[in-house]
């Protein structure tokens, strides 16, 4: 019977029983020296833009990632290396893919703990020193096929989920282009209704209640149908320098938030320019602030906000005090069609994020309990591999 594929991972470079046992000889070693290894593995990290990056919750955070570390070594050493390990270590790659840490800094970070435990074997000098550093590194090249596996797995959802919007695309298209005529027919014949029936009957309550109801339904399917098409169409960005604080209060305006909403961007620096197609921008704001308002039932406060987190990227924070979002809805929050309003497309988010990564950038929700806060990174400068996204 074929194992799991940790099986076939620990027999493909040798993982015994014996590599278990080896590894938890050199426990007790090695633990005194756990606080600087997972010291070093942090400064590392904080003196790289790229790496550092991905840790948004400063030092606070940093606190908790090291003692999760250390929880991680210990475990590294002492096993039990069975299929729960694989489970946890998958877990723990996903939050890697998570936080998109760059794929090169698992491999390098992963080589600074190789190096420490190597050093540590080599001055403490025991007897089986040899195997001692054999099973370290048979123990961290699983640690990285774990970790690549999840990498891989990341990808193919993504991919997935790009032939998901194709396919809704293609689809849309076609049936878009059918009910947009006769919505347009039943917007006039409504308008041409409302002059024959005069101002004053169209104002009693129960003629208006109806055709209010009419318009309302008819406006929803428009916009239906031009997320649908927006979707199909996939148009590549047309870049140009364009400032941050009248963008936003452009998609505020077009959004037509109810009195209740106050979007509040008085932190985005005036000056401040990203290099983005407008157009396509504009409705990544609509649709965030659609979804805030809606969260809010109508009442409440949108901020946004923009920082830096390396010299060569922006990000902007759109953060609502709504209820947040729960873990379940946050695994599929960007999947094409997935709602949970009862009159919802679940495209919104779907089409904000093929619009950030056609602008090679990012769209994510923060962690945190209080209201939703959406990140969205657009590199300062278009990369030249963009068009691939
Ligand atoms: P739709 O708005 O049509 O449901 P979206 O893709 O825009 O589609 O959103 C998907 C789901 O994400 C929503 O149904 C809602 O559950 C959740 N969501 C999005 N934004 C927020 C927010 N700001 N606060 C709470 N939930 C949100």
């Amino acid at each position: 019977m074929p194992g799991t594929l940790f099986d076939g991972l620990k027999q493909y470079v040798g993982f015994t029983a014996a590599t278990s046992a080896a590894l938890a000889r050199l426990h007790p070693i090695a633990r005194p020296r756990f606080g600087a290894i997972v010291d070093d593995f942090y400064e590392a990290i904080e003196a790289h833009p790229e790496a550092r990056v991905a840790i948004t919750g400063g030092p606070a955070q940093i606190a908790r990632l090291k003692q999760t570390l250390t929880a991680w070594l210990d475990r590294l050493l002492l096993g039990p290396h069975d299929e729960d390990y694989y489970a946890l270590r998958a877990r723990i790659g996903r939050v890697h893919v998570r936080i998109d840490l760059p794929q090169a800094f698992m491999f390098t970070a992963m080589n600074r703990i190789r190096l420490r435990l190597m050093e540590v074997i080599g001055a403490h000098r025991p007897p089986d020193a040899d195997l001692l550093l054999h099973a370290v590194n048979q123990i961290l090249d699983l640690e990285l096929a774990i970790m690549l596996e999840t990498y891989r797995e990341d990808l193919t959802a993504k991919q997935r989920g790009a032939e998901r919007l194709a396919t809704i695309g293609h689809f849309a298209a076609s049936i878009g282009h059918e009910l947009r005529n006769p919505l347009a027919v039943m917007e006039s014949s409504l308008f041409l209704l409302r002059q024959h029936l005069g101002p004053d009957t169209a104002a009693r309550a129960e003629v208006a209640k109806h055709l209010d109801r009419l318009s309302g339904e008819i406006v929803r399917a428009n916009k239906t149908i031009h997320d649908l098409l927006d979707l199909a169409r996939n148009r590549p960005p047309q870049r140009t320098a364009t400032r941050l604080r009248p963008l936003v209060d452009s998609a505020e305006a077009a959004s037509l938030l109810p009195p209740g909403i106050r979007v509040k961007a008085a932190a985005v620096p005036p000056e401040l320019t990203i290099d983005v197609d407008a157009d396509q921008f504009r409705q990544v704001l609509i649709n965030l602030f659609t979804n805030a308002t809606h969260a809010m039932s109508g009442r409440g406060t949108i901020q946004v906000m923009a920082d830096m987190p390396t010299p060569h990227a922006i990000r902007i924070h759109v953060q609502d005090d709504g209820p947040g979002i729960g873990a379940e809805a946050r695994q599929h929050l960007f999947e094409a069609l997935f709602t949970t309003k009862a009159k919802g497309t679940g495209l919104g988010l779907a089409l904000c994020r093929r619009i950030l990564e056609a602008h090679g950038g990012t769209i994510e929700l923060a962690p945190g309990d209080r209201g939703a806060t959406f990140l969205l990174t657009v590199p300062r400068e278009p990369r030249p591999d963009d068009a691939a996204a």
